[in-house]
């Protein structure tokens, strides 16, 4: 864990308030919404890789969604009831980092849609390119 990490020196202030203070970016307003290379979806504030992108498909809320996390296995759950809503918060196992909500209505195989805030994460393409979230 990287408790001590001085994350708001470290990230911009949208970006700590999403995955520090599990807040939400506004619909349609990521960086990475409509990303659609192929590459490595990574947490912002350490790296881990959460998604590859090949597992990103449209849902038409407005958030960067996946149909299934890396088999690395960095993505973990937790029921989330704040905002009187029954949800289960995604976030990242490596340093705790708030990503978004996982929702079992995605229309792919897995049925799984894991809503994600472009702001928690940055994009490595295959041509090695890096995109901040
Ligand atoms: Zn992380």
């Amino acid at each position: 864990m990287t408790d001590r990490t001085n994350w708001k020196a470290k990230l911009s202030s949208d970006a700590y308030h999403v995955t520090r203070q599990a807040g939400t970016e506004r619909p349609f307003t990521g960086v990475l919404l409509n990303e659609d290379r192929s590459g490595t979806y990574l947490c912002k504030c350490c790296g881990s890789t959460l998604f590859d992108a090949s597992a990103k498909f449209d849902a038409g809320c407005g958030w960067p969604s996946f149909d299934k996390q890396t088999s690395d296995g960095n993505v973990g759950y937790r029921e989330d009831s704040s905002h009187g809503m029954q949800r289960v918060e995604i976030y990242c196992l490596s340093c705790d980092a708030h990503l978004g909500h996982v929702f079992r209505d995605g229309p792919t195989e897995t049925g799984q849609r894991y809503c994600v805030n472009s702001l928690s994460m940055d994009f490595k393409t295959s041509d090695g390119e890096k995109i901040a979230g």
